[in-house]
C-alpha cells in the first residue's frame, strides 16, 4: 500500500514554499502526494495568481475557510481538517510555515497521532506579540519531523530539547522556487510596464507597523521621503490598504514617484526585487529572498526569525525612524553596505532533500514495526 503524504497550505507564502513537492514526490512510486487548501487567503491577487503562474497542483482538497475573526478561522479549519483526516487517514501531515491554517493542521494530525513534518521549523523571533511565533513554538511542539532552513533552527530545536535524529537541516523551499523559475523571472516586463528604471521596492503587512496609525503615519512620510531620491513601488498587501484608507493616509501617497499597485504576481514581483536599488519589508520571505539575490534589504522589524539574512545575507534590522533609513539607504547608493552571501542548501534542492528524508522515514518505521 502506497504511503499517504497530505501538504496543508493556506496563505500566498505557503504556496511559495511547496512549489515543487508534487515534482519530486511524482518521483516516488511508494508515496502518494495530496494537496489541501484552508483556503485562508483566496484573493486573486493572494491565491489564484500563484497557482496559474507556478503551475503548483490543483488542491485536492479546499476547505474555503477565511472569513471570521482569527480563532474561528482556526477552530473551523480544525474541525474540517479532522473529518478529512478521519476519512483519508494519512501517514503524514506537512505543515509550512508559522500561519494559523499551519497550527490548526497540525493539531488535528498529532492529536490522531499521524506525524507531522513542518517545513521551516526552528525559526523564533522570541517575540511572542507576534501570532507567527506562537505558531511556531506550537507547530514545532507537534512536530516529529523538523525540516530546517538556516542554522539557528537546529540550534532552536536542539535547545528545546528535540531529538536531534529528526531534525533534518534540508535548505530553504522557498528559494526553489526562485531557482526554478529564474528564466521567466529574468523575462519579465514589468518594470516597463510600472514605468520604473531606477527604484526602491516596499512591502509591508505586519500589525505592528501598519494596524498603528502612528506608525503608519511615520512610514508613509518616510515613503514619501525615499520617493525625492528615487521611484518608489509599492505593492500593497490587502491589510495595508485597508489601514491607509481607515487612517485617511491615501492623499500622501499621491506622488508620481510613489507607484502604488495590487499585490503583484510572483514573477513579476521577484523580477522587481531583483532590479531594486534596495528592499524596504516587513515581510518574512522577502528579507531571504533578497538574500539569494544580494539585494540589500531593510527590515523594519524589532526583531527576526530569519538572522541568517543578516549575519550572512544582505538584511538590516532598522526601526522606523527616518533618519535610520535614509542613512543606510546613502550607504548603499555609494556601495560601501555589506554584500553577502547565499547561506548553505540555498540552492533549489531543498524540496527533493525534503522528500528523500520523508521517504528515509517510511523506510525507518518500516524497519522498525518489521
Ligand atoms: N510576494 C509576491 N507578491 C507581492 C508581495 C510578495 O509574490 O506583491 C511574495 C514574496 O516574493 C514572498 C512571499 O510573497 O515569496 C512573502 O509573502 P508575505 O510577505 O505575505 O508573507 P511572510 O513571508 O511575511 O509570511
Amino acid at each position: 500500500m502506497k504511503k499517504k503524504v497530505l501538504t496543508c497550505v493556506g496563505t500566498r507564502p505557503n504556496l511559495i514554499k511547496i512549489t515543487q513537492f508534487s515534482r519530486w514526490f511524482a518521483q516516488q512510486p511508494h508515496i502518494e502526494h495530496k494537496l489541501l487548501h484552508t483556503g485562508q487567503h483566496f484573493d486573486y491577487n493572494m491565491n489564484d495568481v500563484f497557482f496559474e503562474e507556478l503551475g503548483i497542483q490543483k488542491p485536492d482538497v479546499f476547505l474555503n475557510i477565511n472569513q471570521g475573526s482569527q480563532i474561528n478561522v482556526i477552530a473551523r479549519i480544525m474541525e474540517e481538517f479532522e473529518k478529512f483526516i478521519l476519512e483519508y487517514k494519512p501517514h503524514l501531515v506537512m505543515v509550512p510555515g508559522d500561519v494559523n491554517s499551519s497550527f490548526a493542521c497540525a493539531f488535528v494530525a498529532q492529536r490522531y497521532g499521524i506525524p507531522v513534518a513542518h517545513i521551516e521549523s526552528g525559526l523564533r523571533s522570541f517575540d511572542m506579540t507576534m501570532p507567527e511565533e506562537a505558531n511556531r513554538i506550537l507547530i514545532d511542539n507537534l512536530t516529529s519531523l523538523y525540516f530546517v532552513t538556516e542554522p539557528s533552527g537546529t540550534k532552536h530545536l536542539l535547545g528545546e530539547g528535540k531529538s536531534e535524529e529528526n531534525i533534518k537541516y534540508t535548505g530553504n523551499t522557498m528559494i526553489d522556487a526562485l531557482v526554478a523559475f529564474t528564466p521567466v523571472i529574468d523575462a519579465s516586463t514589468v518594470r516597463e510596464k510600472l514605468g520604473v528604471k531606477d527604484y526602491y521596492l516596499l512591502t509591508f503587512h505586519r500589525p505592528v507597523n501598519v494596524d498603528n496609525k502612528e506608525n503608519l503615519t511615520v512610514l508613509v512620510d518616510i515613503i514619501t521621503q525615499m520617493a525625492q531620491q528615487k521611484q518608489v513601488v509599492f505593492p500593497i498587501h490587502p491589510r495595508t490598504k485597508k489601514r491607509i484608507a481607515e487612517f485617511r493616509l491615501s492623499d500622501k501617497l499621491n506622488n508620481p514617484n510613489i507607484v502604488i499597485t495590487d499585490p503583484i504576481g510572483y514573477i513579476d514581483f521577484i523580477h522587481l526585487v531583483k532590479n531594486a536599488a534596495t528592499v524596504i519589508t516587513d515581510s518574512g520571505g522577502v528579507q531571504e529572498e533578497t538574500t539569494f539575490m544580494g539585494v540589500p534589504c531593510l527590515t523594519v522589524r524589532p526583531n527576526t526569525e530569519r538572522p541568517v539574512t543578516i549575519t550572512e545575507g544582505t538584511n538590516t534590522l532598522v526601526e522606523l525612524n527616518a533618519a535610520t533609513i535614509l542613512a543606510l539607504l546613502q550607504q548603499i547608493q555609494q556601495g560601501t553596505y555589506k554584500k553577502g552571501k547565499v547561506p548553505t542548501f540555498w540552492d533549489g534542492r531543498a524540496s527533493e532533500r525534503i522528500v528523500n528524508e520523508v521517504v528515509a522515514f517510511f523506510d525507518k518505521q518500516q524497519a522498525a514495526t518489521a
